[in-house]
């Protein structure tokens, strides 16, 4: 997936989930974390391949964004600073919208899951293509709809 729909769909997502400006800014961010952390791949050939080699393993391995939602989570519960808990909770939605990163790579590719060299996923299109607006726009609405469905029922019933 692109970075800008990694970007827009956790924010949909996360936006449906919580309501919350200032979370959804944060997993934006975190968005990109995972491709972010391996750099740019190499233009040179051979450092291409070794940098080719290494591309969503361990930046891509849930446990490791898990264990630091744990422990951020265990933070937030054994300080109990409402400070702390923002900035605290900033970060686990940065982490939150890695996490989302990784998903969303793995239905049109490969992520590590048990293992951080062993790979799986689905392939529902590939990146770039019409079908991946496509879905991203679906996941959006769907968004939108879970969000306002209030509304969208409420309306419906007055008719
Ligand atoms: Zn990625």
């Amino acid at each position: 997936m692109k970075w800008i729909n990694h970007q827009i769909v956790t924010g949909f997502i996360v936006y449906a989930a919580t309501d919350d400006a200032l979370f959804v800014a944060s997993s934006i961010v975190g968005a990109v974390i995972p491709d972010r952390v391996e750099g740019t791949p190499p233009q040179e050939s051979r450092a291409y391949w070794k940098w080719r080699r290494n591309h969503r393993t361990w930046s891509h391995y849930p446990p490791l964004y898990l264990a630091l939602i744990a422990a951020i989570q265990f933070a937030i519960a054994y300080f109990q600073n409402p400070q702390l808990t923002l900035a605290l909770n900033l970060i686990l939605y940065a982490l939150v919208g890695a996490l989302l990163h990784i998903v969303e790579d793995g239905i049109c590719g490969k992520v590590p899951i048990f293992t951080p060299r062993r790979k799986h996923g689905i392939k529902l299109f590939t990146v770039g293509s019409w079908k991946e607006y496509f879905f991203a726009g679906l996941i959006v609405c769907g968004c939108l709809f879970y969000r306002f469905n209030d509304l969208f029922l409420a309306s419906s019933f007055k008719l």
